[in-house]
């Protein structure tokens, strides 16, 4: 996959070389391209901004500026700085990485997305909080794409001619991180690239990690423990030292079931439950 981040801050995209990401880099999983919007900009004060039509607070990012930008990127026309990874990470594996584990590439994407792969347009994200809210199951998708594009917006945003006409060389998404107003996309760009980049097949050592997750399968997940068993007078609970996989799943999933149940309850409306799952939690309403 290969990302490029045009932005007025490209210092901010730095954490994209550590960890996990700086990994993939160095495995040859991932480029990075950062790019500062203000080599498009042509006046001498390298301005980006003006001020709104029809009045109001706030400057809105210049369209003359934007335009040139997203037309360079998506055609690989851009002097670009590669982001290299901060750390050698390759002779490190991590405790839990499997040995010899084979990358699987997902089940085939639904229809829709085989076609807009196949129309081979980069993906331009564009962070708003005006955008629809961006979930794993995009990150999900957004892992199978050769080229992503973040557009990332300062002040009151950019120009929406901008993304109208972006329309015609990329596929473009608006989405939004979360019901808050962030300064500028760019904490956007770094969180939707780390949950794309970890679903990379081979990225994380452990493929089971990503399908335990938080949403993988509607739910939350429940709590996680390890040494030593007793910690300032708490206890782990029992079930996870009773070497009894069957138990511990069971465990694990009822706990799954009652934090989404008590935290996130709109989420049990769609996901998948079975008849036991419903017994179990009418059970603990009942309870309760
Ligand atoms: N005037 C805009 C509005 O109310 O919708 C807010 C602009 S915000 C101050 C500046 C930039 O931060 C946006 O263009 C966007 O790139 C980013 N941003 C802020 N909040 C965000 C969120 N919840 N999700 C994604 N991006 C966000």
């Amino acid at each position: 996959m290969r990302i490029d981040v045009v932005t007025i801050f490209p210092e901010y995209l730095d954490p994209l070389r550590h960890a996990l990401l700086g990994k993939a880099i160095e495995q040859g999983k991932l480029q990075v391209g950062v790019h500062d919007l203000r080599q498009w900009a042509n006046d001498g004060h390298k301005s980006v901004d003006d001020s709104p039509y029809g009045g109001g607070p706030g400057m809105v990012m210049k369209p003359e500026v934007w335009g040139p930008a997203l037309d360079d990127v998506a055609a690989g026309r851009t002097a670009t700085r590669e982001l290299d990874s901060s750390l050698p990470h390759l002779n490190r594996p991590r405790h839990d990485e499997v040995e010899g584990i084979v990358a699987q590439p997902y089940g085939a994407p639904a229809q829709g997305v085989a076609q807009e792969l196949e129309e081979n347009l980069p993906l331009l994200i564009v962070p708003t909080p005006a955008g629809t809210p961006f979930t794993q199951a995009d990150a999900r998708a957004w892992s199978r794409e050769e080229h992503v594009v973040f557009a990332c917006g300062r002040y009151e945003g950019i120009d929406q001619r901008v993304i109208e006409d972006a329309a015609q060389r990329y596929r473009v998404r608006e989405v939004s991180i979360g019901d808050y107003v962030l300064i500028g996309g760019e904490v956007a760009a770094l969180v939707i690239s780390e949950a794309i980049v970890r679903l990379i097949p081979g990225v994380l050592g452990n493929q089971r990690s990503h399908e335990e997750d938080s949403f993988s399968d509607g739910l939350l997940e429940g709590p996680s423990y390890t040494k030593p068993r007793e910690w300032r007078g708490l206890s782990v609970p029992e079930v996870l030292t009773s070497g009894d996989h069957g138990r511990v799943d069971r465990w694990r999933h009822e706990q799954s079931l009652l934090r989404t149940a008590q935290r996130r309850p709109e989420l049990l409306e769609s996901a998948e439950l079975s008849r036991s799952d419903r017994e179990f939690l009418e059970k603990e309403r009942g309870g309760a």
